[in-house]
Formats: structure tokens, sequence, C-alpha cells
């Protein structure tokens, strides 16, 4: 139905001109508002010297009004948005903006010292700073603004010539006249670097139609139960990730209020903000629902509206996606999916109790588990040996990236005759349902058995005295490689003798951690994936 995303966004925001689409910090914007304000930065970007349709614009920034306004001015002036995870070192921001070669910036205050670092290696040559409050009224703004100062204990002092700040840039762009840019489905919107989890960072380019693509097959599972202009969304995880981003702008379509949440890990924060809405959308991952169900105060969340809760991003477990039913009266409907895939590519449909599988492929989508020498593996049906059923998930569908920025190696070592090779190992079964074992690269192997830290990290966290537990291979002479469990605990008691107990009794031999180590807390990426790598260091 739609050229582009600008040219949904547009008659998105001309339906619901009214309606409110954005809720941060005690604020809300409209339809109408997002999309002036958009004009107004697509009009400033326009207007730098040198900057052209296809040019690349780095967006470094958490759940912010100000975001949506930076990204669809960037898409609207036709130009690329690279999202950067505010969280990065120098070292990282730098592979980023050198790799995707952005010209210009848009970067919250607190993190532009880390920017000034870097820049002079890079090509960035607009920057545009903005003050986490710069959406709000004065003067709740300077409020805001002076308390974002204090909790970072000062902005960290900067200094990069010719910097400017995001409300001077909209006004600049308010002054100039915005051109519509000829876009063509087929054009880069997004280069959505990989989160890193595995190795090096690499941009997925996703086209407008992916992106659409990906709207139409998520909101076709989810439009019966969508009721237009009706819909409050909470979106806790961040706008720079592929899966709240393409989440919000799904949402967006039924004309949705998306409720954007700054910083998830501040968890009294987030229940307050919950108690506030009568939400009825809600999206996450596994160790962020289960943060919640240990949260005080989350039990007396009213959860009367709440009807589609939609987990992906890793795992749910079965302990958590059960204690989360049992609360909130919403089962979690597990999607899979990935950066290259912007992101879904499965779903189970709505009100589907915890299965182990994660659903169906989305319409459009095909799903073929292939083994090593990418020969198609038959369906599992319940019968022999599984591992002869288990293998690479390989998808093919209009949402699959077209390659990996400036990186042809990668490309073709992912993209394979039109399917993208997930790294992910799985099954299917009969019915078409795909089932995710594991990561390739996460899979353990011990004395020759394939052992999945995934089944075993679903078995500890089912202990009551657990409340979260990564699992890793380490290397051993004897054995090749041994299960480590690292464990945070809910019952100060808990020994390593009663989780290989526990063990004992759910898993067999060679899938018993023979490393137990206790911590405060486990190293996650800012979506609430475990970082797996960070265990094996431990
Ligand atoms: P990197 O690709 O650099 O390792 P990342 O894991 O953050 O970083 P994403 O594209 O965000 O990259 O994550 C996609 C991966 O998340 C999938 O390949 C899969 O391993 C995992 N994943 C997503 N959804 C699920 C799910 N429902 N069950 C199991 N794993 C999932």
């Amino acid at each position: 139905i739609y050229e582009s995303i600008p040219d949904m966004f547009e008659k998105t925001a001309a339906k619901f001109s009214g309606r409110p689409a954005f809720h941060n910090l005690g604020h809300t914007q409209s339809y109408a508002e997002v999309e002036r304000l958009s004009r107004n930065f697509a009009a400033y970007l326009q207007g730098l010297p040198g900057m052209r349709k296809g040019d690349r614009v780095a967006v470094m920034s958490p759940n912010l009004l100000q975001y949506p306004v930076a990204l669809f001015g960037i898409l609207r002036a036709g130009m690329v948005l690279v999202n950067v995870n505010p969280l990065y070192t120098g070292r990282e921001l730098e592979h980023q903006l050198k790799d995707s070669g952005a010209k210009a910036i848009v970067i919250v205050e607190n993190f532009a010292s880390v920017l000034e670092q870097v820049i002079e290696r890079t090509q960035v040559e607009h920057v545009v700073t903005t003050q986490v409050g710069d959406m709000l009224p004065v003067p709740k703004r300077w409020i805001v603004n002076f308390v974002a100062k204090k909790v970072k204990k000062m902005v960290p002092a900067w200094r990069i010539e010719g910097a400017v700040s995001f409300r001077n840039a909209l006004d600049d762009g308010a002054s100039k006249e915005f051109r519509a840019v000829e876009m063509a489905s087929e054009d880069v919107a997004l280069l959505q670097y990989t989160g890193g989890t595995t190795g090096v960072s690499k941009g997925a380019m996703l086209t407008h139609r992916n992106i659409l693509a990906n709207l139409a097959q998520t909101g076709v599972w989810i439009s019966e139960s969508f009721e237009e202009g009706a819909e409050i969304v909470v979106a806790p995880l961040p706008l720079y990730h592929i899966f709240c981003l393409t989440s919000t702008l799904s949402f967006m379509r039924w004309g949705s209020l998306s409720v954007l949440i700054s910083n998830p890990r501040d968890l009294p924060g987030l229940v307050k903000e919950l108690g506030q809405w009568k939400f009825s959308v809600m999206t996450g991952v596994n160790t962020l629902f289960n943060a919640l169900l240990h949260a005080p105060g989350f039990e007396s969340v009213d959860f009367g509206a709440l009807k589609v809760v939609v987990g992906g991003g890793a795992a749910v477990q079965k302990s958590v996606s059960e204690r989360w039913k049992a609360t909130t009266g919403t089962y979690i409907s597990e999607a899979y999916g990935l950066t290259e895939s912007s992101p879904g590519l499965c779903g189970n449909l709505l009100e589907t109790p915890w299965n182990g599988s994660v659903g169906y492929p989305l319409p459009s989508t095909e799903v073929s588990i292939r083994d090593a020498d990418f020969n198609e593996l038959p369906v599992w049906t319940g019968e022999g040996d599984i591992e002869a059923h288990t293998g690479e998930v390989c998808a093919r569908g209009p949402q699959v990236m077209v390659g990996y920025w400036n990186n042809a190696e990668e490309t073709a070592n992912t993209l394979r005759d039109g399917w993208l090779k997930t790294g992910d190992v799985g099954h299917m079964d009969e019915e078409g349902r795909v089932t995710i074992t594991d990561r390739k690269k996460d899979m353990i192997v011990r004395s020759g058995f394939n052992v999945y830290p995934a089944e075993i990290e679903e078995v500890i966290a089912a202990h009551p005295g657990v409340l979260e537990c990564g699992v890793v291979g380490v290397p051993d002479e004897k054995s090749g490689e041994t299960v480590r469990a690292v464990i945070v605990k809910k019952e100060p008691g808990l020994t390593k003798e009663d989780i290989i107990e526990h063990c004992r009794a759910n898993l067999t031999g060679y899938k018993i951690p023979q490393d137990v180590l206790f911590r405060d807390e486990l190293p996650k990426t800012p979506v609430g994936k475990i970082l797996r790598r960070k265990l094996r260091d431990m």
C-alpha cells in the first residue's frame, strides 16, 4: 500500500493528526506535531551543504521524543538512518561511523564527549546535539535537563566545532522549504548494525520495502485485536534496536499511542509508568519480563486493558511465560527474528500458551532447516533422533535484507541462493511450527555431544531459588568444552549442590554444568540479552 516509510508515515499522520503519537517524560506529541517537526528536521538536513539523498545520518539517543522526529526527518529527506547504541564506547562508535560513512549525527549531549574523541577520524561533518528535555515545554524542559545532568553527574565536558542544537536545527528547518524526495521502495532506509553479541558489528542494509513488508506481515496477525486510535503501547525496549523500531512503526498504522521508556533498567520508574496507563500492548524480552515479575508493585498494576504482549529477541522461558500469564492475565506471544530480517520471521498466534516454539513463519515467509552442506532436513514428526532434523534455520521473504553494507564477504556467508542463513539452530514440526534450539555459535560440544545453553538455562531458571541464569561452554582439555552456569540468586542460601541436584533431576549427565558461579547480576546488551561471551571470560 505504501511506497516508502515516509509515505506510510505521512498518510498515517494525516489520518490520525490530532491523536497522541508518542509520550515520554510526562509529555505527549500528536501525530500532527511529529509530522511538522520531522518535516522541519528534513528541511534542515536538506539545507546542509554537501548532504544528498542516500547519505547516512547517525542517531545516538535513548528513547526520547526527539527520536521519532529525527527518524522521520532523516527518512523524509531521503537519507539513511544509522542507529547507534548510546552506551557505545569511543571505539565502537568510531567503527560504526567509519563503516557507515555517516556525514551527520544527532546525539544526546550526555554522549557528545565520546563523539568528540573520535570525530576527527570519521566522515562526520554535521553534528546536532540535543538535551534530554528538548521536546518538552518550558519550564519542564529546564527541570528535566537539570535532573538529567545531575543524574549523569553533570554532562561530561565536550567541545565540537560547529555543533548545532536540535532546537536550532528545527527552527532553521521551519524557515526553509521541505522538498519531498522521490523514493523507490528498494532504496535503503536503515543501516542497522547487528547487536554485536557474537562479534564485529555489521550494517544490515534494510530497504523501505523490507520494513514495510514486515509491518504488513506482522500486522496481519495483530489486526483483529487492534482498534484504530484506541491502543496504548508501552515500548520499554530501545528504538535504536530493530525489534522496538519495527513494532512501533507497525502499531502507528492504527494510530496507536506509544509510551516511550527511556531507561527500562529503572524498574521502579517503569512500574510507575505502567501504573499510569490503561495500556493494551507491550513488547519485551525474557529478562525484562522476568525482572518486572520480581519488581515491587508490578502485581498491583491494572492489566485490565492488556491484550497483546509480544516477546522476542531471545527465548522466552516457560517459567517466565507462565508467571506472566498468571500475573497479567495475558499470554506472551513469542516471536522470532533478527536484525537481518527487519526483524520478524516467525511468531505464535496471539493467545497461544507457551509451547517452546517460536510459532509459524509469517505470511510470505519461508523457513527451511539446512544441514552443514545446505541440504534441506525433513520436518520433525516426533519420532526418531531429533538431532537428525535439527540444523541451521534459513529463511526467505520480502523482509530479508539486501546485504551487509560494504561487506561482500559476510553478505556471501549469510545470504545463499536467496536464503538468509540465520546462524540459529532449530527444527520444524509437521504443522510448520519452528523451534529455535539455540545459536550455532553458542552451542557447546561436550565429548562429542551437542549441548544447547538455552535448554539448560530454561531448566535452571525454573528453580525457585534462581533469579536468572546464563549458560556457556568453556574450553576443557579432556572433554573439549565443559558447561558453565552463571546464576543470580533469588534465595541467598542457594548452593552449587542445589543447582546440580536440580539439573540431575531434569537433564541427562553430559548437560549438567560442572562449573556453577554466582554473581550479583549478569552482563546484558541494552535490549536485555545475556552477553554469553562475557560469561565465558569470567
Ligand atoms: P549479533 O547478531 O551481533 O550477535 P544480536 O543478537 O543482538 O547481535 P539481533 O539481530 O538483535 O542481534 O538478534 C537476533 C538473534 O536473537 C537471533 O539470531 C536469535 O539468536 C535470537 N532470537 C531472537 N528471537 C528469539 C526467540 N524467540 N528465541 C530464541 N532466540 C531468539
